[in-house]
């Protein structure tokens, strides 16, 4: 899927982004809380249901629903 954004996209890398919340590196990230994923952050734009979506920080890029990244917003 060339639309998903890739763990290994150098801005991906540089803002931790995971396809899985659960495996943030929480000593490096230590604003990440339990529950925080892309499908809840106001920066995502995919529906509910999707298994991703785009995000404004990523341009045509769409993310995964389960992801998350040091750029997490619930505001
Ligand atoms: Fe996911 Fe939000 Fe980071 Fe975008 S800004 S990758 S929606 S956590």
């Amino acid at each position: 899927d060339a639309q998903r954004l890739s763990e290994s996209d150098p801005n991906a890398k540089q803002l931790g982004y995971v396809e899985d919340a659960s495996k943030v590196d929480k000593g490096r990230y230590s604003n990440y809380a339990a529950g925080q994923e892309c499908s809840n952050c106001s920066l995502y734009q995919g529906q509910p249901g999707d298994d991703a979506g785009g995000c404004t920080l990523f341009g045509a890029k769409r993310v995964a629903a389960h992801g998350w990244c040091s750029s997490y917003s619930n505001l």
